[in-house]
């Protein structure tokens, strides 16, 4: 089953999926992944190289507060003022939507990077889907979606869905081939 889009302030969070996986772990691959993304793409261009490890802070700070909100719990103060604070702020700035992605106009790509990102996750925390956030429950896996359906439990069903259907299958095999205990 093919996943929904998701909202940018979750597909951010979900590019640390796991404790050795990272998507945006060099600042060439920030710029491929901002691709994806209408507002981010002209920007990341035009991105200054040193960007990257303010970059990662805030995505580490949206994945705190994000799993803090599916789990039904808080979020750590610190975290959830780096993720929405600059979200919050005037923007010294103005973004056009334009169809296709096109140019955003002369605007700092720093700046608008991060407020745009911040942006999403308030829109995010402000919507219904808030309320729909849930962590996967596959091993080690870090990534979060909003889901309508109450009974969805893997980010992606042919990665995370498909590896518990793996490791349930070589349960019920090795306790169907355990040599009978003495007694
Ligand atoms: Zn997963």
């Amino acid at each position: 089953m093919h996943t929904d889009p998701e909202p940018l302030a979750v597909s951010f969070a979900n590019t640390r999926s796991s404790s050795v996986r990272d998507r945006i772990g060099t600042f060439d691959e920030f710029r491929r992944w901002a691709q994806d993304w209408p507002a981010l793409r002209p920007l990341a261009a035009r991105l200054p190289a040193d960007s990257l490890a303010s970059l990662l802070e805030r995505r580490d700070a949206t994945q705190l507060v994000l799993h803090a909100v599916a789990d039904g719990r808080k979020p750590p103060a610190a975290a959830f003022a780096l993720a929405t604070d600059s979200g919050l702020e005037a923007a010294p700035f103005r973004l056009r939507p334009a169809a296709c992605g096109a140019t955003l106009g002369r605007v700092p790509p720093f700046e608008a990077i991060h407020h745009i990102i911040a942006r999403s996750a308030v829109d995010l925390l402000l919507s219904p889907q808030a309320a729909a956030l849930r962590r996967c429950e596959g091993v080690g896996c870090r990534r979060v979606f909003a889901s309508a359906r109450a009974n969805r439990r893997w980010c992606d069903t042919r990665v995370c869905g498909n590896r518990a259907r793996v490791a349930a299958h070589a349960r019920r095999h090795a306790q169907g081939t355990k040599p009978p205990t003495a007694g």
